[in-house]
Protein backbone atom coordinates (compact mmCIF):
# COMPACT_ATOMS: atom_id res chain seq x y z
CA UNK A 1 0.00 0.00 0.00
CA UNK A 2 0.63 3.59 -0.53
CA UNK A 3 0.17 6.62 2.17
CA UNK A 4 0.90 10.02 1.80
CA UNK A 5 0.66 11.94 4.94
CA UNK A 6 0.59 15.53 5.35
CA UNK A 7 2.99 16.56 3.15
CA UNK A 8 3.53 20.23 2.47
CA UNK A 9 6.14 21.41 -0.04
CA UNK A 10 6.93 25.21 -0.91
CA UNK A 11 8.99 26.59 -3.68
CA UNK A 12 9.87 29.93 -2.53
CA UNK A 13 6.85 31.37 -1.64
CA UNK A 14 4.41 29.66 -3.61
CA UNK A 15 3.23 26.39 -1.15
CA UNK A 16 2.10 23.83 -4.15
CA UNK A 17 1.36 21.38 -1.52
CA UNK A 18 -0.27 22.14 1.31
CA UNK A 19 -1.21 19.30 3.43
CA UNK A 20 -1.97 16.58 0.94
CA UNK A 21 -2.87 12.95 2.41
CA UNK A 22 -3.52 10.06 -0.33
CA UNK A 23 -4.04 6.20 -0.08
CA UNK A 24 -3.58 4.06 -2.13
CA UNK A 25 -4.64 0.31 -1.18
CA UNK A 26 -1.99 -2.84 -2.37
CA UNK A 27 -3.26 -3.40 -5.39
CA UNK A 28 -5.31 -0.57 -5.79
CA UNK A 29 -5.42 2.36 -8.55
CA UNK A 30 -5.82 6.06 -7.41
CA UNK A 31 -6.89 8.85 -10.68
CA UNK A 32 -5.14 12.15 -9.81
CA UNK A 33 -7.43 14.94 -11.52
CA UNK A 34 -7.10 19.00 -10.94
CA UNK A 35 -6.72 21.91 -12.53
CA UNK A 36 -3.58 23.00 -13.93
CA UNK A 37 -0.98 24.27 -11.16
CA UNK A 38 -2.61 22.51 -8.48
CA UNK A 39 0.47 20.36 -7.32
CA UNK A 40 0.24 16.97 -9.30
CA UNK A 41 3.22 16.45 -10.58
CA UNK A 42 4.60 17.77 -7.80
CA UNK A 43 2.83 15.29 -5.98
CA UNK A 44 4.52 12.45 -8.06
CA UNK A 45 7.85 13.64 -7.62
CA UNK A 46 7.90 13.72 -3.94
CA UNK A 47 6.71 9.81 -3.94
CA UNK A 48 9.48 8.88 -5.64
CA UNK A 49 11.79 11.38 -4.02
CA UNK A 50 12.97 13.00 -6.74
CA UNK A 51 11.89 16.46 -4.08
CA UNK A 52 11.85 15.82 -0.90
CA UNK A 53 9.11 17.34 1.12
CA UNK A 54 9.62 19.83 3.95
CA UNK A 55 6.95 18.10 5.82
CA UNK A 56 4.93 14.51 5.78
CA UNK A 57 5.45 11.40 4.69
CA UNK A 58 5.12 9.06 2.08
CA UNK A 59 4.64 5.40 3.20
CA UNK A 60 5.16 2.25 1.18
CA UNK A 61 3.54 -0.92 2.74
CA UNK A 62 3.58 1.05 6.13
CA UNK A 63 7.51 2.11 6.24
CA UNK A 64 8.38 5.63 5.12
CA UNK A 65 10.24 6.15 2.11
CA UNK A 66 12.27 8.97 3.23
CA UNK A 67 15.12 6.92 4.60
CA UNK A 68 15.34 5.03 1.77
CA UNK A 69 17.97 5.06 -0.80
CA UNK A 70 16.97 7.74 -3.45
CA UNK A 71 18.20 4.69 -6.17
CA UNK A 72 16.77 1.68 -4.37
CA UNK A 73 13.20 3.86 -3.83
CA UNK A 74 13.39 4.29 -7.75
CA UNK A 75 13.46 0.87 -8.17
CA UNK A 76 10.38 0.02 -5.75
CA UNK A 77 8.35 3.16 -7.21
CA UNK A 78 8.28 3.52 -11.29
CA UNK A 79 7.70 6.38 -13.43
CA UNK A 80 6.20 7.16 -16.55
CA UNK A 81 6.42 10.78 -18.23
CA UNK A 82 3.98 12.77 -20.23
CA UNK A 83 7.18 13.01 -22.49
CA UNK A 84 8.82 9.64 -22.80
CA UNK A 85 12.59 10.57 -22.18
CA UNK A 86 13.92 7.69 -24.10
CA UNK A 87 17.63 7.42 -24.99
CA UNK A 88 17.28 8.46 -28.89
CA UNK A 89 20.56 7.00 -29.68
CA UNK A 90 19.54 3.47 -28.01
CA UNK A 91 17.47 0.65 -29.52
CA UNK A 92 14.57 0.22 -27.85
CA UNK A 93 16.41 -3.09 -26.61
CA UNK A 94 18.94 -0.90 -25.05
CA UNK A 95 16.87 1.59 -23.33
CA UNK A 96 15.27 -1.18 -21.27
CA UNK A 97 18.22 -3.25 -20.38
CA UNK A 98 20.58 -0.18 -19.18
CA UNK A 99 19.07 0.26 -16.25
CA UNK A 100 18.39 -3.24 -15.30
CA UNK A 101 22.49 -3.94 -15.98
CA UNK A 102 23.39 -0.42 -13.66
CA UNK A 103 20.26 -0.79 -10.98
CA UNK A 104 19.28 -4.80 -10.59
CA UNK A 105 23.14 -5.97 -11.76
CA UNK A 106 21.83 -8.09 -14.36
CA UNK A 107 24.38 -9.98 -16.78
CA UNK A 108 23.32 -8.95 -20.50
CA UNK A 109 21.80 -12.03 -21.18
CA UNK A 110 19.14 -11.68 -18.15
CA UNK A 111 18.72 -8.10 -18.93
CA UNK A 112 18.22 -9.33 -22.65
CA UNK A 113 15.52 -11.53 -21.58
CA UNK A 114 13.45 -9.65 -19.39
CA UNK A 115 13.46 -6.54 -21.41
CA UNK A 116 11.98 -9.02 -24.25
CA UNK A 117 9.24 -10.65 -21.87
CA UNK A 118 8.19 -6.88 -20.92
CA UNK A 119 8.55 -5.95 -24.68
CA UNK A 120 6.07 -8.22 -25.37
CA UNK A 121 3.39 -7.77 -22.54
CA UNK A 122 3.25 -3.83 -23.81
CA UNK A 123 2.45 -5.18 -27.52
CA UNK A 124 6.34 -4.48 -29.20
CA UNK A 125 8.43 -7.77 -29.65
CA UNK A 126 8.87 -6.70 -32.76
CA UNK A 127 10.59 -3.49 -31.82
CA UNK A 128 13.57 -4.01 -30.24
CA UNK A 129 16.24 -3.38 -33.01
CA UNK A 130 14.16 0.41 -33.56
CA UNK A 131 15.16 4.10 -32.61
CA UNK A 132 12.63 5.80 -30.58
CA UNK A 133 12.69 8.32 -33.26
CA UNK A 134 11.19 5.40 -35.55
CA UNK A 135 8.32 4.62 -33.82
CA UNK A 136 4.82 6.46 -32.47
CA UNK A 137 4.54 8.67 -29.48
CA UNK A 138 2.42 5.93 -28.47
CA UNK A 139 4.94 3.09 -29.40
CA UNK A 140 7.43 5.37 -27.71
CA UNK A 141 4.86 5.61 -24.33
CA UNK A 142 4.63 1.45 -24.14
CA UNK A 143 8.95 0.81 -24.21
CA UNK A 144 8.98 3.80 -21.06
CA UNK A 145 6.32 1.59 -19.46
CA UNK A 146 7.73 -1.40 -20.14
CA UNK A 147 11.36 0.00 -19.49
CA UNK A 148 9.97 0.72 -15.64
CA UNK A 149 8.12 -2.38 -15.51
CA UNK A 150 11.44 -4.26 -16.25
CA UNK A 151 12.38 -3.15 -12.66
CA UNK A 152 9.71 -5.21 -10.58
CA UNK A 153 8.40 -1.97 -9.25
CA UNK A 154 5.59 -2.12 -6.08
CA UNK A 155 4.31 1.00 -7.28
CA UNK A 156 3.81 2.63 -10.81
CA UNK A 157 3.76 6.85 -11.16
CA UNK A 158 1.90 7.90 -14.24
CA UNK A 159 1.89 11.65 -14.89
CA UNK A 160 -0.27 12.29 -17.74
CA UNK A 161 1.17 9.54 -19.64
CA UNK A 162 -0.96 9.76 -22.84
CA UNK A 163 -1.41 14.13 -22.94
CA UNK A 164 1.40 14.56 -25.44
CA UNK A 165 0.25 11.85 -27.90
CA UNK A 166 -1.88 12.07 -30.93
CA UNK A 167 -5.89 10.83 -30.19
CA UNK A 168 -5.69 7.74 -32.40
CA UNK A 169 -2.70 6.38 -29.99
CA UNK A 170 -4.32 7.83 -27.03
CA UNK A 171 -6.43 4.47 -26.35
CA UNK A 172 -3.45 1.84 -26.91
CA UNK A 173 -1.23 3.14 -23.98
CA UNK A 174 -4.51 3.48 -21.82
CA UNK A 175 -5.01 0.14 -22.37
CA UNK A 176 -1.98 -0.89 -21.49
CA UNK A 177 -2.44 1.03 -18.20
CA UNK A 178 -5.90 -0.40 -17.53
CA UNK A 179 -4.46 -4.22 -17.92
CA UNK A 180 -1.90 -3.55 -15.72
CA UNK A 181 -4.25 -2.24 -12.98
CA UNK A 182 -6.31 -5.34 -13.80
CA UNK A 183 -3.35 -7.44 -12.64
CA UNK A 184 -3.07 -5.90 -9.64
CA UNK A 185 -0.51 -3.23 -10.04
CA UNK A 186 -0.87 -0.39 -7.18
CA UNK A 187 -0.86 2.85 -9.05
CA UNK A 188 -1.18 6.56 -9.15
CA UNK A 189 -2.06 7.70 -12.51
CA UNK A 190 -2.27 12.01 -12.91
CA UNK A 191 -4.78 12.02 -15.95
CA UNK A 192 -7.29 14.07 -18.01
CA UNK A 193 -8.62 11.30 -19.22
CA UNK A 194 -12.21 10.84 -17.53
CA UNK A 195 -13.09 8.08 -18.98
CA UNK A 196 -10.07 6.07 -17.57
CA UNK A 197 -10.65 7.35 -14.05
CA UNK A 198 -14.49 6.70 -14.06
CA UNK A 199 -13.16 3.09 -15.47
CA UNK A 200 -10.35 1.50 -13.38
CA UNK A 201 -9.51 3.32 -10.54
CA UNK A 202 -10.81 2.71 -6.85
CA UNK A 203 -10.33 6.06 -5.69
CA UNK A 204 -10.29 9.10 -7.36
CA UNK A 205 -8.50 12.27 -5.53
CA UNK A 206 -9.58 16.00 -6.74
CA UNK A 207 -6.49 17.95 -6.15
CA UNK A 208 -7.07 21.89 -6.23
CA UNK A 209 -4.44 24.19 -4.88
CA UNK A 210 -2.37 21.72 -2.99
CA UNK A 211 -4.38 19.64 -1.03
CA UNK A 212 -6.95 16.72 -2.18
CA UNK A 213 -10.23 18.63 -1.56
CA UNK A 214 -11.87 15.66 -2.28
CA UNK A 215 -11.86 11.76 -2.81
CA UNK A 216 -13.50 8.73 -3.00
CA UNK A 217 -15.25 6.00 -5.47
CA UNK A 218 -15.12 6.95 -9.18
CA UNK A 219 -19.01 6.67 -8.90
CA UNK A 220 -19.06 9.40 -5.68
CA UNK A 221 -16.29 11.45 -7.51
CA UNK A 222 -18.51 11.48 -10.70
CA UNK A 223 -22.42 10.99 -9.90
CA UNK A 224 -22.61 13.21 -6.70
CA UNK A 225 -19.27 15.70 -6.21
CA UNK A 226 -20.15 17.62 -3.08
CA UNK A 227 -17.12 20.68 -3.01
CA UNK A 228 -18.21 23.46 -5.61
CA UNK A 229 -14.89 23.25 -6.79
CA UNK A 230 -15.19 20.28 -7.85
CA UNK A 231 -18.25 20.88 -9.27
CA UNK A 232 -17.56 23.10 -11.39
CA UNK A 233 -14.52 21.60 -12.72
CA UNK A 234 -15.90 18.54 -13.98
CA UNK A 235 -18.39 20.97 -15.72
CA UNK A 236 -15.57 22.24 -17.45
CA UNK A 237 -14.04 18.76 -18.32
CA UNK A 238 -17.13 16.34 -18.74
P1 LIG B 1 -0.48 20.63 -14.79
O1 LIG B 1 -1.86 20.05 -14.83
O2 LIG B 1 -0.37 21.88 -15.61
O3 LIG B 1 0.59 19.62 -15.14
P2 LIG B 1 0.19 20.31 -11.97
O4 LIG B 1 -1.03 20.12 -11.15
O5 LIG B 1 0.97 19.11 -12.34
O6 LIG B 1 -0.22 21.15 -13.28
P3 LIG B 1 2.65 21.22 -10.78
O7 LIG B 1 3.51 20.97 -11.97
O8 LIG B 1 2.78 20.28 -9.65
O9 LIG B 1 1.12 21.35 -11.19
O10 LIG B 1 2.97 22.68 -10.32
C1 LIG B 1 2.37 23.27 -9.17
C2 LIG B 1 3.00 24.62 -8.91
O11 LIG B 1 4.37 24.44 -8.56
C3 LIG B 1 3.00 25.57 -10.07
O12 LIG B 1 2.70 26.85 -9.57
C4 LIG B 1 4.41 25.52 -10.61
O13 LIG B 1 4.78 26.73 -11.19
C5 LIG B 1 5.20 25.23 -9.36
N1 LIG B 1 6.43 24.46 -9.62
C6 LIG B 1 6.47 23.19 -10.08
N2 LIG B 1 7.74 22.75 -10.17
C7 LIG B 1 8.52 23.76 -9.77
C8 LIG B 1 9.94 23.94 -9.62
N3 LIG B 1 10.80 22.95 -9.89
N4 LIG B 1 10.38 25.13 -9.18
C9 LIG B 1 9.53 26.13 -8.87
N5 LIG B 1 8.18 26.02 -8.98
C10 LIG B 1 7.69 24.87 -9.42
MG1 LIG C 1 1.55 18.27 -14.15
Amino acid sequence: SLGVRDVHLAFGENRVLRGVDLDVARGGTACVIGPSGSGKSTLLRTINRLIEPDRGDVLLDGRSVLRDDPDALRQRVGMVFQQFNLFPHMTVLRNITLALRRLKKLSEDEAVQVARAQLELVGLADKTDARPAHLSGGQQQRVAIARALALQPQVMLFDEATSALDPELVKGVLGVMADLSAAGMTMVVVTHEMGFAREVADTVAFMDRGVVLEAGEPAAIFESPEHPRLRRFLSQVL
